[in-house]
């Protein structure tokens, strides 16, 4: 077997684990050890880190502490615009004038007069980047985090950090026991996203019979064996990165108060930097990493290849079809609390003593070939008491990659697989219990929330499950506003629901709650109008302008851009808009800084006015630069003051001024090149603009929409740092491309309406013994388990890798939260909590029997994203194998008690081999066929921030064939029927050419209609006589009115439904050009380049035996 393994990651049991913060991001990980965003002058201690990244380099921010333009007062220090000679681009009207800056760069002027590029004068250095990022706290801020806060509500801020917060404070005598409570207010969530899975099952097909002695046929053209995958020596560990700048946090207790999220103050020491330093001194690499988490186990029934009773719902289909959240649970917590006395025998009964659990079920993979199950592969339940699991947070919401937590890292060493959370925090749900209290109540000493699964002393006492400290129970906590009596406090709603909002009471706040703020930049270079989408913005915008979150004090603004600036003067008042253009591009100024952002419900009728002419105003434009850097500085500007969301479309490579990039990629090393290059960005401007931005609370989205290469890995990072959103539209066209068109139309429509949330952090706390490292998703990591958001949405995921830092022998179970505040876009201070608990086990059976395939996927495709740029793609690529082999290599040799011949899994493992493959033959980290450079990123990027389910589609679409759909096992929601086909393998051995098979992989969608297809399906379907009347580029499906095309058309738009992005559906037949992509997703089926699953198998068999 392989001596390499991806083990380090979860450290290697001697006590070093936090290798978190920028690693997050691979442009963090660009950052040599020690380099951080120079908020700790600690070199940065990372013990997964074996590949020398290179000497340290400057840090960004280190010597000099950066600071974002401090908000207001300074916009005074530009040259007051008043005395501005005027920009101006007459079209818009009345300009006022303006006196250009005194700089000695040229003066903006009349675009018309515009004699000079304002590019050729040596011009200051911008003024943003020679500000400090670390000023004194603007005196509105939150939270008053270094030093005396003198605007801080509560003073007992004085006090101990953990008590700060006036909700921990013993309950005062007497207090009513009453009317503050407005529990339970409706969610203000959407109606779900994802509607449970169908609960149909069919018959899984009999296994294969002997393996074939010849490899099984693939795609034309695929000749000579590749060769197999190298497996170099090497560990996970090497993956990670520098841990994140840590900041000062004089409040860890509060944590989630947004006062702690930016910096705010010079660095000082502080308690992470301690713990730091004293886990960098206390740590040893240990044995080159071969411990990866566990994987999760599937639900009895699920992995059996025999056919499960029809008729009985599948114990994790039951879970995951439980209604979500419904309010408060009948469940009655003993006053003892789920203690370890209650919860033994009975786990013990259900993990032990009924046999062997269907997850450890042996398989021989080599034999058994169908083992996809017929509907979409639901979570594993984890192992607890039926009470505690019907108390426990969804797995939509809140995943692990081992639903068994090992009860020492050396176990969960053995296990060799990665040990992780897989998080959804802000998706929308149906059923949301909101609380609004006065006392929010949290563990005095650790701040968890108050939850499920903490004990009850008594009534006056309750036990944090995550630190173990004895709380009181405050007196309003008594009553309860559910049942209207008192004296229950285990059935408050707190203590029912894992998932919980709260209405936070004033100590939330250091400042009036931010209105919501939208800012949109637009690209109106000719490449842009070119591609058309200025219009389809434009009126997208005028569609859903009054459904834009937000209530009265909602500002929006507009700045477009080419190779200047124009700012949009909107102010209530104006009979029209008003266009200021800024031609010193070096030295950006804000023209009119008071009449930029204005009031949407006031001036909606300019606004109205602006975007129904914007796409005219540049129709005839022949400028083809792009200062898109400099926009970006003007739009941080404009937005400084309050917050808020920029959204920026981009249509080509910014050429112009500060953070002007060049091309990268050579199309001709596309398929050829063993690694793949530039996969880092470029410059590091966009990331520490980024970085400004979240200091301020701004988050960037990225609109891509452009034909050519524009390096995405580059710009992403505007979006990585500052939590934002990336989409892109490869080819965009208006005309070309109607498809595209459509997706960009249905995305803006939900980007637009879609909740949000500003201001936000989010904290995650586990069990004492359990430490988080390593986060992946946008965000900027603050401290060592608080992100900052300066923008949270509904549809980002994140992932985090975990440690076992102290073993966990006295422990039945052990918890996780995630506590997200936010502001609303009414303004409300909210935090939404989610809880989840899982087993503590000791043997190795226990733990491969909790792991949940899907989770470890998802977690080792995150961390192979950093691997890949850290260090190289054919790296991660050998790492990804390596967890295969290194994983059924452990369970073969310590877990299985019969030896036996073949390639042997545990049920609950029995795809993992399947998804790695298909990891390798993912757009992010294939070799050996042609990848655009950003597409290839933009992959990255989704397998990073998708919530899991997103990206498992990515990585192993489904496919179905829809020429013999029926009613069978349908769905029936809103008197439509959803038909349920089985889903397939992912091989051409599955087409027929008489049928019609859709793959759904996620962003997109294909429709292949087999050469003699089924006439009635091209023409009760499809609408056409025959084969060859099926156009070449059709992306709708007519809709006609036949059983047939309403059953088609129920499943596809049922499948887009359950996410919140629209994938575009092509409709192809062996002579399209889009033939090859959906043959490259036949993951079964070997390539030119690439194994197919059986030889895969083989190798790593061979690894394994070795
Ligand atoms: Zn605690």
């Amino acid at each position: 077997m392989s001596t390499a393994g991806f083990n380090s990651q979860n450290g290697t049991g001697t006590g070093q684990t936090y290798t978190n913060g920028p690693s997050q991001n691979p442009v963090a990980l660009q950052q040599p050890p020690g380099v951080g965003y120079g908020m700790n002058h600690q070199p940065a201690y990372n013990p997964m880190q074996t590949k020398v990244l290179g000497p340290p380099s400057p840090a960004l921010y280190a010597s000099g502490p950066y600071q974002p333009v401090p908000p207001g007062p300074q916009l005074g220090s530009y040259p007051p615009p008043p005395a501005q000679p005027l920009l101006t681009r007459p079209p818009i009207g009345v300009l006022p004038s303006h006196t250009p800056p005194q700089s000695a760069s040229p003066g903006p002027g009349p675009r018309q007069a515009q004699a000079t590029p304002p590019a050729q004068a040596t011009p200051p250095p911008p003024a943003v980047t020679s500000t400090s990022y670390y000023t004194g706290p603007p005196a509105w801020q939150y939270a008053a985090p270094r030093g005396p806060a003198p605007n801080h509500v509560n003073p007992a801020a004085a006090a101990p950090p953990h008590m700060s917060h006036g909700s921990a404070q013993p309950p005062g005598p007497g207090a009513p026991p009453t009317s503050i409570h407005g529990y339970p207010q409706p969610g203000t969530a959407p109606p779900p996203m994802n509607p449970p899975p169908p609960h149909t099952y069919q018959p899984n097909r009999p296994a294969y019979g002997p393996p074939p002695t010849a490899p099984p046929a693939g795609p034309p053209g695929a000749t000579g064996t590749p060769p197999p995958p190298k497996v170099d020596a090497q560990s996970w560990g090497a993956a990670s990165s520098a841990r994140p700048p840590t900041e000062p946090d004089t409040q860890e207790g509060d944590v989630e108060c947004p006062g702690d999220v930016a910096g705010n103050g010079p660095q000082a020491p502080n308690s992470y930097n301690h713990v730091d330093n004293r886990m960098a001194g206390a740590a040893q690499p240990g044995p080159p990493g071969r411990h990866l988490g566990h994987y999760p186990s599937l639900p009895p029934g699920y992995q059996n290849t025999l056919a499960p009773p029809p008729s009985s719902l599948h114990p994790a289909l039951q879970a995951a079809t439980q209604p979500y959240i419904q309010g408060p649970q009948p469940y009655q917590q003993q006053p003892g609390g789920p203690g370890p006395d209650q919860l033994s025998p009975s786990m013990a009964a259900m993990s032990l003593q009924s046999g062997t659990p269907e997850a450890l079920r042996v398989v021989n993979l080599l034999q058994e070939r169908n083992l996809l199950p017929p509907a979409p592969v639901p979570a594993p339940t984890p192992c607890l008491t039926q009470d505690l699991q019907k108390l426990n947070c969804s797995p939509e919401v809140f995943r692990c990659t081992l639903t068994s937590i090992p009860q020492t890292q050396s176990l969960l060493n053995k296990a060799k697989l990665p040990l992780g959370l897989l998080l959804h925090p802000f998706k929308d749900l149906s059923q949301l219990p909101v609380v609004t209290s006065s006392t929010i109540v949290r563990c005095r000493s650790c701040r968890t929330y108050i939850n499920p699964f903490v004990s009850f002393l008594d009534q006056r006492r309750w036990k944090c499950n995550l630190c173990y400290r004895v709380n009181d129970v405050p007196e309003e906590f008594m009553y309860n506003p559910v049942s209207r009596s008192y004296g229950e406090p285990h059935k408050r709603p707190e203590v029912q629901n894992a998932t919980i909002e709260f209405i936070a009471p004033s100590e939330y706040m250091l400042r009036p709650p931010q209105p919501a703020v939208y800012l949109f930049v637009l690209d109106v270079s000719h490449n842009a109008v070119e591609t058309g989408y200025l219009s389809v913005f434009c009126q997208s915008l005028l569609d859903n302008i009054n459904a834009l979150p937000g209530d009265s004090r909602t500002k929006v603004g507009f700045i477009t851009f080419d190779s200047t600036i124009h700012f949009y003067n909107l102010q209530e008042g104006l009979s029209q808009p008003q266009m200021l253009i800024v031609s010193d591009i070096e030295d950006i100024f804000l023209p009119t800084p008071d009449s930029l952002l204005v009031n949407l419900n006031e001036c909606k009728e300019l606004v109205q006015d602006l975007l129904k002419s914007l796409p005219n105003l540049f129709e005839k434009t022949m400028e083809t630069q792009s200062a898109l850097g400099s926009a970006l500085q003007a739009a941080f500007k404009l937005l400084s003051p309050t917050g808020g969301r920029m959204s920026v479309f981009q249509t080509q490579l910014p050429n112009l001024g500060v953070g002007a990039l060049q091309s990268r990629e050579d199309p001709n090393q596309r398929a050829s090149a063993k690694d793949v290059q530039h996969l880092s960005p470029a410059t590091d401007f966009y990331k520490k603009l980024a970085l400004d931005c979240s200091g301020q609370q701004v988050a960037v989205d990225l609109f891509l929409l452009s034909a050519q290469y524009c390096d995405l890995a580059s710009l992403g990072c505007i979006s990585r740092f500052s939590a934002g959103s990336v989409y892109y539209y490869p080819s965009y066209h208006h005309q070309h491309n109607p498809a595209q068109v459509e997706r960009f139309q249905r995305d803006l429509k939900r980007y637009l309406t879609r909740k949000i949330g500003f201001e936000a952090v989010m904290r995650i706390r586990c069990t004492k013994g359990l430490s988080i490292h390593t986060f992946h998703g946008n965000f900027f990591v603050r401290s060592t388990d608080l992100l900052s958001l300066p923008n949270v949405n509904p549809d980002a995921g994140f992932a985090v890798q975990m440690s076992i830092e102290e073993n966990l022998d006295d422990m039945q179970v052990v918890s996780f939260q995630a506590a997200l505040l936010y502001t609303s876009s009414k303004g409300e201070r909210r935090i939404r909590v989610h809880t989840m608990c899982l087993p503590v086990v000791s043997s190795l059976s226990d733990v491969f029997a909790g792991a949940d395939v899907q989770a470890v996927t998802g977690l080792l495709a995150c961390m192979a994203v950093d691997r890949s740029v850290t260090s190289s793609l054919s790296d991660a690529r050998d790492a990804m194998t390596n967890a295969a082999i290194d994983s059924l290599s452990s369970y073969r040799q310590s877990a299985l008690t019969i030896q036996q011949p073949g390639l042997l899994a545990p049920a609950c493992l029995r795809l993992f081999p399947l998804y790695i493959l298909a990891l390798l033959k993912q757009k992010a980290f294939r070799t050996g066929t042609s990848t655009r450079l950003d597409e290839r990123v933009f992959a990255m990027y989704q397998l990073k921030y998708q919530p899991l389910a997103f990206a498992m589609l990515m990585i192993h679409p489904a496919l179905y064939r829809l020429d013999d759909l029926s009613d069978e096992g349908a769905l029936n929601i809103n008197e439509r029927t959803i038909p349920q086909p089985r889903v397939l393998q992912l091989s051409v051995e599955k087409l027929s050419r008489e049928g019609a098979f859709l793959m759904d992989a996620g962003l997109v969608m294909y429709l292949w209609i087999g050469r003699n297809c089924h006439q009635n399906f091209l023409s009760q379907v499809l609408g056409v006589s025959s084969y060859a009347a099926v156009p070449e580029k059709l992306c709708l499906l007519p809709e006609l009115d036949t059983a047939e095309s309403q059953r088609t058309r129920a499943l596809v738009s049922w499948l887009r439904d359950q996410r919140p992005f629209f994938p575009s559906l092509h409709i192809i037949r062996d002579e399209s050009q889009l033939k090859p992509h959906f043959m490259q997703n036949m993951i079964e089926d070997r390539t030119e380049s690439a194994l197919s699953y059986y030889e895969f198998l083989l190798h790593l068999q061979q690894q394994i035996s070795k």
